[in-house]
């Protein structure tokens, strides 16, 4: 097979155009061209009123040899290279002991998954409850606001990425190809094909839903097991060797090779590692303010008359914007034709977050314009950035009425430095409410004169952003963990053998994709030490 990159064809392309190109490009007739398929398919707006679709496609001819030879100095074409995902290792068959990984986000989700797959029968803990469960009570707390600390946006089956709008592209380097072992295990379990092929793939809220459930099932068909409500409390570590593990109901569960993957929410956990001597660091991380348009004003300044366009859908967008106070902006989690939602999992604490479904079809467009933050801000501990953060959630609550609405304002009253009153244009859709207000209490002063230059400069590039009626609601402060989990080489705890710290938690990991294929990254580093040591 041969792969072509950058086939640019106009949106409004027909069929017969894609096959016309292979043949132009690789300067053959029809007879010679067996079959193709789409690898991805992309689009170049920088010219919104001319949009390009652009393809990477894999051919097959009657001479893929001789025509790789004759455009050997063409980038463009080169042998389509071989993505399937191959195990590393087999269980041994008397296998005594069970890894464990605790954690069942997409990390974990994709941790059990292979590891199941390669025979080891792993043992998931998970302190949430299963995912129609779960759904129930994320529900019930944006509708009634009755917080549950343990099921929520943050915690249950399927992890944080749950509710939300499931974009799974990554900027992670992927030598490997681990992202189609992920994206062919996400159609299986019933994720639309598209993700296979589309350059920004999405999946969005309930197809995740019932996709988690398939997954599981698969993982327990397997022989692995699924503990939910099974909260890790405790751990047993001797000689910097991991032997074990305490529940919260106080059950002892004994393994010496424990996966570590319970995302960035999970601060007593962190408390609980950092407690028995596990080696943690303090990273960067962003704090600021979810912003709301309507799709249609987003739409039609990336797409201008091509908006609405079924094949571009709702129009997305990445902004960076570097302060004169040396501090970056950015946007972050953009979910176009989506909602924002309340995503705390701590009680007196306010935090938005974004979620979309499929279809994308939402009024509002939401995201996250974030100001970059460094451990200096925050000085003290390893874990100082989690007091940082619940600060600052704590003080957003108290803004937004001590009731879970969120401390909202228009972005023009913010620019002004004025509160806000009323509404205008863009009708908040954060759940369960929120409380218009002075947002410029809600964050450091750096963080607000940072985000105050990065919108004007923003509205230079999507034109409206600066609007005034669209909508600041807050606090961003989950975006990622502020601590990073160190680890070896061999992926396992630089003070603590057996313990693999894994995903977003621990710092390798920011969004579903790239914290899955860690998943994949650490069943394997798991299953080799197991085996080395068998
Ligand atoms: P998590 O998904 O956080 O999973 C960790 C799991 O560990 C949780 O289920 C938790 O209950 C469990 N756990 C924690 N502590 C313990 C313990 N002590 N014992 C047992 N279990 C424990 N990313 C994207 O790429 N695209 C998006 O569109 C997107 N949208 C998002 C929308 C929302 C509302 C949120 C909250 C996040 C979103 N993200 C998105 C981010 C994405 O969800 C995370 O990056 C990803 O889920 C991280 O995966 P993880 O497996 O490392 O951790």
């Amino acid at each position: 097979m041969i792969r072509l990159t950058n086939i640019q064809l106009p949106l409004d392309h027909d069929e017969q155009a894609l096959s016309d190109a292979i043949l132009k490009k690789l300067e053959i007739t029809a007879d010679q061209l067996i079959d193709f398929t789409v690898f991805r398919r992309g689009y170049d707006a920088r010219k919104k009123n001319s949009i390009n679709l652009i393809y990477t496609l894999d051919a097959s001819t009657r001479q893929d040899d001789f025509l790789l030879e004759k455009f050997i100095a063409d980038q463009l074409v080169k042998a389509t290279p071989d993505m399937e995902y191959k195990f590393v290792a087999q269980a041994p068959e008397n296998l005594s002991e069970r890894p464990v990984v605790i954690g069942f986000g997409p990390c974990g989700l994709l941790a059990g998954l292979v590891l199941a797959q390669m025979g080891y029968k792993p043992l998931i803990l998970e302190r949430g409850k299963e995912v129609r469960e779960r759904t129930k009570d994320t529900f019930g707390f944006w509708r009634k606001k009755v917080l549950n600390t343990e099921s929520n946006v943050q915690f249950g089956e399927g992890g944080a990425g749950t509710f939300s709008d499931g974009k799974l592209y990554s900027q992670v380097k992927d030598p490997k190809h681990y992202s189609r072992k992920v994206l062919n295990e996400f159609v299986e379990a019933g994720a639309p094909d598209e993700i296979l092929f589309v350059s920004k793939p999405h999946i969005g809220t309930f197809r995740l839903v019932s996709m988690v459930e398939k997954m599981r099932a698969k993982i327990i068909e397997l022989g692995g097991e699924i503990r939910f409500s099974s909260r890790v409390d405790g751990v047993d570590i001797k000689n910097g060797q991991i032997r074990g593990v305490t529940l919260s109901t106080g059950e002892k569960i004994q393994s010496r090779h424990i996966a570590v993957a319970i995302g960035h929410s999970a601060r007593d956990t962190f408390q609980l590692l950092l407690d028995n001597g596990v080696h943690i660091e303090a990273k960067p991380f962003s704090v600021g303010f979810r912003i709301e348009h309507q799709q249609s004003t987003i739409d039609k300044a990336r797409f201008g008359r091509n908006a609405g366009n079924p094949i571009l859908g709702a129009a997305d967008y990445k902004l960076v914007h570097h302060c004169k106070n040396g501090r970056s902006v950015y946007s972050f989690c953009m979910c176009p034709g989506g909602t924002v939602v309340a995503a705390t999992s701590e009680e007196g604490r306010v935090v938005t977050n974004g979620m979309s479904q499929y279809s994308r079809n939402e009024r509002n467009a939401n995201s996250a314009v974030v100001v970059g933050i460094d451990p200096s801000d925050y000085p003290g501990g390893p874990l100082a950035g989690l007091d940082f953060q619940r600060e600052l959630e704590s003080q957003a609550y108290v803004l937004g009425g001590e009731n879970y609405d969120a401390p909202a304002q228009r972005v023009g009253d913010f620019l002004k430095g004025k509160p806000s009153e009323n509404l205008g244009s863009v009708t908040p859709s954060y759940t369960p409410g929120i409380k218009l207000t002075d947002l410029s209490k809600a964050l450091p002063d750096f963080c607000i004169e940072a985000i105050r230059e990065a919108i004007p400069a923003f509205n230079r590039k999507i034109n409206g952003f600066a609007l005034d009626d669209a909508i600041l609601t807050g606090v961003e402060t989950r975006t990622s963990a502020p601590i990073n989990i160190k680890r070896g080489d061999d992926f396992q705890s630089i003070n603590t053998k057996g313990l693999f710290p894994a995903g977003e938690g621990a710092g390798y990991a920011g969004g579903i994709m790239s914290a899955a294929i860690d998943g994949i990254k650490i069943a394997e580093a798991m299953a080799l030490s197991i085996n080395k040591e068998f």
